[in-house]
């Protein structure tokens, strides 16, 4: 599949220009260079779309599970069979090194569709029986248009985790990537094409946030919501849609807690938390950005942890050798630049990056050291704010309830992470902990069935196995009178 064109929208079957005729320039963030052109879409094309959805949402939702299954199926093979195109296309719109695009993100994307085909077949409603009375069942029919907007740090990964359960459930889509990573959600509405996907049964409308993004949000037709972004984005989103009823699935940013005891498996700890909090860049929602080491542990990981840091290789994301790619774009390399200029400010110590880098070949694109900070407390704003890349900080604590305290202190619940041979502390901890999701001595190991989300402002509802159906479904009981 090639990429390098300008992308189009895709509605109701064919591949648009935008109404306006505008577009705006796409970046590869490696070389800072615009590489392609994104349609910037507005209203009239979201109602174009939310048209071309309400045309194909009688015979999609009522084709069956079967045929459902078998075209889901279909598109994830044409990414399969596409990985390479696909995953080059990732690593030049996002940054991100190519070993992570293959094995990670393109991996992820068909695995989330053939997960939500097959679950689809499988998925079951609940019955309540009243003894010698009644027998209650519930349906669980397709909500109709729903809208699905996703971010840039995973693309196609969290694009194809939204978009995958609602069409599996008989819903038709109208979707929104983020303009700056767009490339791979173009490859898939192609691939939608080539599968015979019917009409209007996914669109995708590219361009900005407030536009585009916005205008999925405020029409009336548009029944549901399953938003990934930002807090501040998702509390918008919120405002617009709440008043209108609309049903409301929202996962928001992270300032996880990585917390290591002093009996955790060193090496596995070790080599663990360097890929929690560099991985992509440190721009992944899950990522551990508040390392917490217990006290009589600390220098000993500290001068380890730093030592393996500084071995770290930035550099051109296509070179196999490469650790760490470029953050996503200019603007956002200034965001996590300030960050630590903030910490700098806040007294913190800067044990290693700290500073942009030159990349050879690469000179104009957007790439930061990783970056490791000591001597700050819990509770000033570097460690309260979501910074969102290769950035960590290293506080040390002697109590469970003091690492507690400061772990909990954040607006944020999404993601955390436990280190230590202990099991009753580990599970003590987890049960303690503000967090949608607790990893103990690993990270980021997912089960696809588990429910995926965080809690206060890391969001509302849960992702992942049946949670995903059921917020894609309009439950309606049906009471029987014997
Ligand atoms: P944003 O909130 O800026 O954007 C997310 C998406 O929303 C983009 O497609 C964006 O479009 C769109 N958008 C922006 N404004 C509006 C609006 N007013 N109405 C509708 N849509 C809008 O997040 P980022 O793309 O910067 O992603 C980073 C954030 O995502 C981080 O905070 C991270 O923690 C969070 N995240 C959370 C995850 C989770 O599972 N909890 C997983 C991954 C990331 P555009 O790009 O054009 O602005």
């Amino acid at each position: 599949m090639k990429f390098d064109e300008n992308i189009r929208n895709y509605i109701y079957g064919e591949m648009e220009p935008p109404i306006s005729g505008e577009y705006i320039d796409n970046y590869n963030p490696a070389t800072g260079e615009v590489y392609s052109k994104i349609p910037d879409s507005d209203d009239r094309d979201v109602l174009r779309a939310v048209k071309g959805a309400e045309r194909a949402f009688p015979a999609w939702s009522n084709c069956g599970v079967k045929k459902r299954f078998r075209i889901l199926t279909r598109i994830a093979d044409i990414i399969e069979q596409n990985l390479e195109s696909f995953a080059k296309a990732e690593t030049t719109d996002s940054g991100k090194p190519i070993a992570l695009s293959r094995s990670i993100d393109i991996p992820r994307a068909h695995s989330n569709l053939r997960f939500f085909a097959t679950a689809i077949l499988h998925f079951a409603s609940e019955s309540h029986y009243m003894e010698r009375e009644a027998i209650n069942y519930t349906l669980r029919r397709p909500i109709g248009t729903v809208g699905c907007i996703s971010p840039w740090n995973l693309p196609l990964y969290l694009f194809t985790w939204k978009i995958a359960p609602a069409l599996a459930s008989g819903n038709c889509v109208v979707a929104k990537p983020s303009e700056i990573t767009p490339m791979t959600a173009y490859l898939l509405s192609r691939a939608c094409k080539e599968a015979g996907l019917p009409a209007g049964v996914l669109n995708v409308v590219h361009g900005y946030g407030h536009k585009a993004g916005q205008a999925i949000v405020e029409h009336p037709s548009v029944k549901a919501i399953s938003f990934t972004g930002g807090t501040e984005t998702g509390r918008k989103i919120a405002e617009i849609a709440a008043p209108k009823f609309k049903k409301l699935s929202l996962e928001l940013g992270g300032k996880n807690p990585n917390i290591i005891f002093a009996d955790c498996d060193f090496e596995k700890m070790m080599t663990t938390t360097i890929r929690s909090s560099f991985s992509n860049q440190g721009q992944i929602c899950l990522s551990g950005s508040r390392i917490f080491i217990e006290k009589h542990l600390y220098t000993v990981f500290r001068d380890e942890f730093v030592k393996r840091v500084k071995n770290l290789t930035v550099g051109n994301p296509f070179s196999d050798k490469t650790d760490l790619g470029a953050v996503v774009s200019s603007a956002h390399q200034s965001k996590v630049l300030n960050a630590i200029d903030l910490a700098r400010e806040e007294g913190g110590q800067i044990l290693c990056g700290g500073n942009a880098v030159k990349v050879p070949k690469c000179e104009k694109g957007y790439f930061i050291q990783p970056t490791v900070i000591e001597g700050l407390d819990a509770h000033c704003r570097t460690n309260q704010t979501e910074i969102f890349g290769p950035v960590v900080t290293l506080i040390p604590f002697e109590t469970e309830e003091e690492v507690l305290a400061y772990a909990n202190s954040t607006e944020y619940g999404l993601s955390a992470t436990i280190w230590t041979q202990n099991i009753s502390r580990a599970q003590r901890v987890a049960d303690k902990l503000d967090a949608g999701i607790v990893w103990i001595n690993t990270w980021l190991t997912r089960d696809l069935r588990t429910p995926f989300g965080g809690m206060k402002n890391s969001g509302t509802g849960r992702e992942g196995g049946w949670e995903a159906l059921r917020f894609f479904t309009e439950p309606k009981n049906v009471c029987i009178h014997f």
